[in-house]
């Protein structure tokens, strides 16, 4: 079996190792959670997993986030607002064409590395789907982001602010809403 590649997840990890692939000529196929790609960037995306709140800005410079084969747009801030982040991330997709590789709505559940010494795909993966399709892969990139599993406080978070009081969908957010409102 010549390479076979599985890579799990759309967001800015994921998007830049299948444009890589793609380039490369390798064959993969492209596994996406959500309706569209941009990952923790899509804000209220129905994957449930982005911790973007509404006010978020990124805090790392259009210049030195954007991709040497793609730059920013020219009139982008210095520190672009999510909605920016996300288009750039949708805009990558559309230029470089790799929509159509992605499968959407369909998440990964299982991945089990392949014994050593099988005749097909040695060492590789057997990859279980939501679907409930099995596919056997010789690679796996795991690009499923940090939000994967939370780690959520069991006690509502509280400050001396005179407004703040949050229950967190993140603790990041929530500090973030409790300083904006502090
Ligand atoms: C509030 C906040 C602010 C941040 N600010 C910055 C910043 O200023 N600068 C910076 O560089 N970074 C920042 N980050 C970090 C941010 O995580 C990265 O910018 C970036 O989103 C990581 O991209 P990723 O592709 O690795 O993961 P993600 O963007 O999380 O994408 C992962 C993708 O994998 C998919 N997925 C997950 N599991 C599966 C599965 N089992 N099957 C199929 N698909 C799956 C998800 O649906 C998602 O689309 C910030 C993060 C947060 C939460």
């Amino acid at each position: 079996m010549s390479a076979r590649v599985c890579v799990i997840g759309a967001g800015c990890s994921g998007l830049t190792t299948a444009k890589r692939l793609k380039e490369f000529g390798v064959d993969y196929d492209h596994f996406e959670l959500s309706d569209d790609v941009g990952g923790n960037w899509y804000f209220k995306n129905p994957n449930g997993r982005s911790a973007v709140y509404e006010s978020l800005h990124i805090d790392t410079s259009t210049r030195r986030l954007e991709f040497e084969d793609f730059p920013a747009p020219e009139d982008y801030p210095d520190f672009p607002h999510h909605t920016l982040m996300h288009q750039y991330f949708r805009d990558y997709a559309d230029h470089f064409d790799l929509r159509d590789a992605i499968e959407f709505e369909v998440g990964v559940e299982r991945a089990v590395r392949r014994p050593a010494d099988a005749e097909e795909a040695p060492g590789g993966w057997d990859v279980e789907l939501s679907t409930g399709e099995q596919r056997t892969y010789t690679d796996l990139v795991v690009a499923n982001g940090h939000h994967w599993s939370p780690a959520l406080p069991t006690t509502p978070v509280t400050s001396t602010a005179s407004s703040c009081t949050a229950t967190p969908t993140s603790t990041r957010s929530s500090r973030s809403r409790c300083a904006a409102s502090g």
